[in-house]
């Protein structure tokens, strides 16, 4: 990723709904300085944050599309999915938000308990006191481990830990795929698998999962992504490609710093891969002073 590189698009970004450090309006105002036109709000298992982005985004002009990022499983292997324009009332969706909010609480209670036996006492209560009014997640333990000096960084924490297969992991059995599509598409949302390059799958297993992710009803795959290496781009543009996806963009945004992705900072789309953005209905994508609602 070159800094200097920018999108006036940005469909993957959070708040502190979920694991995000901006408040849902502090993040509107911040892609506005940044020149983003349009942003979708991707909290974690979450659309608590969705109304007042809504109301930002209308004294901004901003377009933004309610949306949501849903921890989701294919077999043993957890994934994410991106529902972009989906109805934050639906009944369906709302039935789903609630079952992975305790299957992320209890979660997080078992995440304290091991890293007691692992000589940290107090880290659930300090996840929630760093979640505020969200479900503690995996960042919320990382910000107060890092608060309290014992972790240097996130990658640390997460290699050392959090991380898959770490000793303060706690796997979890999410949704499978097909139940997490086809919940965002009823809920009138577009499915897109997020950041298919993270997952360290092999090649033969991402193109199992993404093929599967079509059948079942998803629509595109994020395919470029804020520090993301050239070639992984080019793989991911490869799978969506050969598996008949869209292409998505998006920064992951999730603090300010340094090092943190910053909305908007990546490059465009390959010309060949069809933009999900260009799919998403109109009413979907809530553009600020010229909405209705
Ligand atoms: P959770 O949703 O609780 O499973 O936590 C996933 C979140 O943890 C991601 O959305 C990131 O915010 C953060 N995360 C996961 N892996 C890493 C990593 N290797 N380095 C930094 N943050 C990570
Ligand atoms: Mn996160
Ligand atoms: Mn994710
Ligand atoms: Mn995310």
């Amino acid at each position: 990723m070159r800094s200097t590189e920018r999108s006036r698009i940005d469909l993957h970004a959070h708040s502190s709904a979920s694991d995000g450090m901006l408040s849902p309006s502090e993040l509107v105002a911040r892609a506005a300085e940044r020149g983003i036109e349009v942003l979708a709000l991707t909290d974690h298992d979450t659309t608590a944050g969705i109304a007042e982005a809504r109301q930002a985004a209308r004294r901004h002009g901003v377009g933004l599309v309610p949306a949501i990022e849903m921890s989701a499983a294919a077999g043993d292997k957890p994934l994410h999915v991106v529902g972009l324009g989906i109805d934050p009332d639906a009944a369906g969706l709302r039935a789903a938000i609630g079952r992975l909010r305790e299957l992320r609480a209890e979660r997080a209670r078992r995440i304290g308990r091991r890293l007691a036996r692992l000589g940290i006492a107090q880290a659930y209560e300090g996840a929630c006191a760093e979640a505020g009014a969200a479900v503690p997640g995996r960042a919320h333990f990382a910000r107060w481990l890092i608060g309290r000096g014992i972790c240097a960084d996130n990658a640390e924490i997460f290699s050392r830990l959090l991380g898959r297969g770490r000793p303060a992991y706690v796997a979890t059995v999410w949704p499978e795929i097909e139940d997490t599509v086809a919940c965002i598409r009823e809920a009138g949302g577009v499915a897109v698998l997020a950041h298919p390059m993270r997952y360290k799958f092999t090649a033969t297993w991402l193109r199992r999962i993404a093929g599967r992710f079509r059948e079942c009803g998803g629509s595109a795959i994020e395919v470029v992504l804020a520090n993301q290496p050239q070639r992984e781009t080019a793989t991911a543009a490869a799978i969506a490609r050969h598996c008949g996806l869209m292409g998505s963009v998006g920064s992951d945004f999730h603090a300010c710093g340094r090092y943190a992705p910053e909305l908007g900072a990546f490059g465009a789309l390959p010309p060949e891969i069809e933009p999900v953005w260009e799919s998403l209905p109109a009413a979907s994508v809530l553009a600020g002073r010229t909405a209705a609602q």
